[in-house]
């Protein structure tokens, strides 16, 4: 039995004892740097965690008015907040702004904060505010500019059109925003037929010839006769994606015949055969492709302001609010309507 346990001062107890001390010590070490580990990410989460979360309200109303950034700190994260999507904090951080700014900047504050509603959708609390900056300050162009774009977008375009006048008062060029919201009116008259509908906007048109897209975008869908007897030959490519959707029964093949463009856009689109090449590249290789490849035209549309591409046709920008600045592009995609047609066929 005495030969199981080792004795005290026996050389094989100690060397077990060292071992088992070493084993201790390694895994205290190993079990205490995984530990140590963990709080450091923990930390770092935290840290990280600041520019992820947005301080309360009322953590926000602590902050300004403490008075530890400045008032343009303030500004400029209100500003990269509303950049960013994020209105909600933007108008907050305004709002609480406008309780302890001075006099000075009281308007500038409010003009800001009346922006972002406007870009949010809040549009009464927009209207409310730019009619507060007017009421003191009737000569400000900047909110005479932002009331027309709510009444605009509130549909109310009579306000709109009154707005402009005392801009126009202000030496301020309103052609174009005039054109543009009287048609937006005859447009939305439930009233008018389409057809006095379409004589009062060819009217309009022919005051200064502005608005070539809106206004022939809406004749060659409701009356294509009456847009092809007013085509203006030389605003062609500014209404190239009209054109090419145009039904073949509804094509006046007198006016294409007249003018070079619609003789090469027609060619490239396959109705008639009447060009071999065109300059515009686009074009050149339809006509050369001759219907053999599933290919056919689309379109995007830039801003010629502010340069914003966009996949729709717009008439007011968006981003820069200009008005009939919008160049259409044309570019090269496969047919998929051609080829699911082939593909339907193939069964019959
Ligand atoms: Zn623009």
């Amino acid at each position: 039995m005495n030969t199981f346990f080792i004795e005290f001062r026996d050389p094989l107890f100690s060397i077990i004892v060292f071992f088992v001390l070493i084993f201790v010590i390694a895994t205290v070490s190993y079990w205490f740097n995984k530990y140590r580990k963990q709080e450091d990410y923990k930390h770092l989460d935290k840290f990280l965690k600041q520019f992820t979360t947005l301080p309360s309200q009322n953590e926000l109303k602590v902050l300004i008015t403490r008075g530890d950034l400045s008032e343009k700190s303030w500004l400029l994260l209100a500003h990269s907040y509303a950049k960013n999507g994020d209105y909600e904090k933007s108008i907050e951080i305004y709002n609480e702004l406008l309780k302890v700014v001075d006099q000075v900047n009281y308007r500038d504050t409010l003009f800001l904060l009346g922006k972002t509603y406007f870009k949010a959708g809040f549009l009464e609390r927009s209207k409310q505010i730019f009619l507060n900056i007017l009421k003191s300050n009737p000569r400000t162009p900047q909110a005479l500019n932002y009331l027309v774009l709510v009444y605009e977008q509130m549909r109310d375009y009579t306000s709109a059109l009154d707005v402009l006048e005392p801009l126009e008062e202000l030496n301020k060029d309103i052609l174009s925003e005039s054109t543009y919201l009287k048609s937006l009116i005859l447009l939305n008259d439930m009233v008018l037929s389409i057809d006095e509908k379409s004589i009062k906007l060819l009217d309009l048109y022919k005051e200064n010839y502005q608005l070539t897209y809106m206004i022939f975008e809406y004749l060659f869908r409701v009356n294509p006769k009456l847009a092809w007897k007013n085509f203006d030959n030389s605003k062609a490519e500014n209404i190239v994606d009209i054109l090419w959707k145009i039904d073949k029964k509804d094509l006046n093949f007198d006016i294409i015949s007249q003018n070079g463009y619609l003789r090469e856009l027609y060619t490239a689109r396959g109705d008639i055969k009447e060009v071999a090449s065109s300059s515009v590249f686009e074009l050149d290789v339809l006509i050369k492709l001759q219907q053999k490849v599933n290919a056919t035209l689309s379109f995007e549309y830039i801003c010629d302001s502010c340069k914003g591409v966009y996949p729709f046709a717009f008439t007011r920008c968006t981003s820069c609010h200009s008005i009939d600045k919008s160049i259409v592009e044309l570019s090269l995609v496969k047919d998929y309507h051609k080829n699911y047609s082939e593909e339907n066929n193939s069964f019959m």
